[in-house]
């Protein structure tokens, strides 16, 4: 998946699997988006379908590849490291999933508190962890999010019911997940885009996890 962000340059979140170069290019014209003003490939988590288009969009568009630093390692060997399985489910896609990628030398290091101003974006990272120890979110100072994995809407990667909040098939560590998502609650989010389903509204997603979360 990607996400186009226009301000008075555009980001864009995340890449796709590899090979999806030419379908975002053309989906952004499809919208009036001119691909020459993006000017920065912004990666939500180093996996292969969120970081898979990145070394050829960069070379096609000269632009710098962001990612947080504990999960540079991710896009510099071209490989999404352990897909840890939350359920059984899990299990079997993991068997479908290719964890490889075209391996891409990431450009600048982000982390809480990277401010998209710069851009004309009024948006800023926060450090989202446990789906892999560097997922971020791109927090908007009106309340939307692009949260990557944090979550999944509905099942069937978000297929079915994709306004149902629910777990991502895979997380590294679930406690720090589980205290990723009541973060970005309580910074604001009121509607969470995602990669796979989605948009989730906060208030539901409150619900469904409240019960989840850490004893404070
Ligand atoms: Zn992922
Ligand atoms: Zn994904």
């Amino acid at each position: 998946m990607a996400y186009v962000v226009v301000g008075e340059r555009s980001v864009l979140v995340d890449t796709g699997s590899a090979g999806e170069e030419e379908r975002i290019l053309r989906g952004m014209r499809r919208f009036n988006l001119d691909p020459g003003r993006i000017s920065l490939l912004l990666h939500t988590h180093g996996h292969t379908d969120h970081a898979g288009s990145t070394r050829a969009l960069k070379e096609r568009l000269r632009v710098p590849a962001a990612v947080h630093p504990a999960d540079a390692a991710k896009l510099r060997a071209g490989d999404s490291g352990p897909l840890i399985p939350l359920r059984f489910s899990s299990r079997v896609i993991s068997l479908f999933l290719d964890p490889k990628f075209p391996p891409v030398e990431p450009d600048l290091l982000i982390d809480e508190g990277y401010s998209l101003a710069e851009f004309g974006i009024p948006a800023t990272l926060l450090h989202t962890p446990g789906h892999t120890p560097g997922s971020v979110s791109v927090l908007f100072e009106d309340g939307r999010a692009i949260a990557g994995d944090l979550m999944m809407g509905g099942s069937l990667g978000g297929a079915l019911r994709p306004f149902d909040p629910g777990y991502h098939y895979f997380a590294e560590d679930l406690p720090g997940l589980r205290r990723s998502i009541r973060k970005l609650l309580d910074r604001g989010a009121k509607t969470i885009y995602l990669g796979h389903g989605g948009p989730l509204d906060a208030q539901r997603v409150r619900e469904r996890f409240a019960s989840d979360f850490p004893a404070v």
